[in-house]
């Protein structure tokens, strides 16, 4: 019987960031800015890493039903009866792993509690290859996007513009060496591979990589669906067996799908996806919940029924709470959250209701007046910033998330939006 906390990741998973430090996952203390990095040695070799005493502190903290800060995300989410990605993942591995791959955590569980070196590598792997992208999603940053990095650089001077630039060399590791030699030395223990970035169709290190990995790894990639093309589905998908899952993000529909994923464009987005089916790829659609698509996040799912497609359990804009619903007074919620259950009955797919659920339980949490204020000044002077340099308007792109917050921007009207 497992503690209340644990969690199989650290046991079987690592977590390269676009930087290529190695993390505990996707959602870990690295990504949420609002506490220190667990361990940013971009270069630590893969053996160390997963050897190391500040993880195996990690570990033994989840196997004491204890709350490492690392995994905050968690616990935050969990807080708000929001189902988090340790609850997922521990659904995964009680309904979805082979006896040998629950065998390899129960191993490296003993190694854990008995001090030892880990019996195993990892088997599933979450990797970054570098901040390669095409598109300046609002809610992304720097480190995961070289365009905004560019834009960045033209832009960090303006008084609202809330991106650092950083130095894009550090995002060469790809292309080294050092790091393949290193990764090679454990390719053939890879069970599981998730790649996303950046926008990891475009990197070409990665393309070739896929060329040469094993056919019968479980593949699956995050892209934003902009670089899907017919011959990368034949030439490179259909190696693999089992298929490899595409799992493509949109954050919404039409123009409040180009407002959020700036310049991507929503009608080749759309056909990409079709292509996609076409071929009768395993593809699965990954929104994102903020303000931007308070509403339209609700039309996401009902497009991905119409197309028989099946929407993973949304994340939520996390680390910068000016773009999420936390922006909102209490009485915005409410409207809100009676649009999500008078709408949860026009859902016919178990997963859309139970992430409209996610989302009311989301709406139902108080936020503190005083971070509202603070988070709704900072969504007035970003957008007005973001809308400028970018020559959008939310007003326009996204006219009932507008609606639900034009008082805002009101009362800042000496701007215009
Ligand atoms: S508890 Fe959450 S943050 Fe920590 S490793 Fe598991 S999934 Fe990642």
């Amino acid at each position: 019987m497992h503690s209340k906390t644990y969690c199989p990741y650290p046991f079987s998973h690592i977590a390269i960031d676009t930087d290529g430090a190695k993390t505990l996952c996707c959602v870990s203390a690295r990504h949420n800015k609002t506490i220190p990095p667990m361990d940013s040695r971009v270069n630590q070799p893969i053996n160390d890493y997963w050897n190391s005493k500040k993880l195996n502190k990690i570990r033994k903290e989840l196997l004491l039903g204890e709350r490492p800060n690392e995994c905050k995300t968690c616990w935050d989410f969990e807080d708000k009866n929001i189902t988090s990605e340790r609850m997922q993942i521990l659904h995964k591995v009680t309904n979805d792993l082979s006896q040998e791959e629950k065998q390899i955590i129960d191993d490296n569980i003993e190694s854990v509690k008995n001090n030892d070196v880990m019996a195993h590598p990892p088997f599933s792997w979450d990797i970054k290859f570098g901040n390669l992208c095409n598109l300046t999603c609002i809610m992304c940053d720097s480190t995961k996007s070289s365009q905004i990095n560019k834009e960045a650089k033209r832009h960090k001077h303006l008084p609202y513009y809330p991106h650092n630039e950083i130095d894009q060399s550090t995002m060469d590791w790809p292309i080294e060496n050092t790091f393949w030699n290193d990764f090679n030395n454990v390719v053939s223990s890879i069970k599981y591979l998730k790649v996303t970035g950046g926008e990891p169709l475009l990197n070409e290190t990665y393309i070739e990589f896929l060329k040469k990995l094993p056919t019968n790894t479980s593949n699956s990639i995050i892209t934003n669906g902009t670089k899907i093309t017919e011959e990368m589905i034949t030439n490179i998908f259909a190696r693999f067996n089992p298929c490899v899952h595409i799992n493509v993000s949109l954050d919404g529909i039409d123009s409040n799908y180009e407002y959020i994923r700036y310049p991507a464009r929503w009608k080749l987005v759309e056909e990409n996806i079709k292509l996609l089916l076409k071929y009768n790829m395993d593809i699965t659609v990954n929104p994102t919940f903020q303000l931007h698509n308070a509403f339209n996040y609700f039309e996401i799912l009902k497009w991905a029924e119409s197309l028989n497609i099946v929407c993973t359990q949304g994340a939520f804009v996390f680390g910068k709470s000016y773009l999420s619903v936390d922006c909102l007074t209490d009485s915005m919620k409410k409207e809100l959250k009676e649009y999500y259950i008078k709408g949860k009955d026009k859902l016919n797919n178990i997963n859309h209701k139970h992430m409209v659920k996610n989302v009311i339980n989301y709406l139902s949490k108080e936020t503190d007046p005083e971070i509202i204020k603070q988070n709704s000044r900072m969504l007035v002077r970003y957008t007005k910033t973001y809308n400028k340099i970018r020559n959008v308007s939310f007003e326009q792109s996204c006219p009932q998330e507008w609606n639900l917050v034009k008082e805002y921007f009101n009362d800042n009207s000496s701007t215009s939006n």
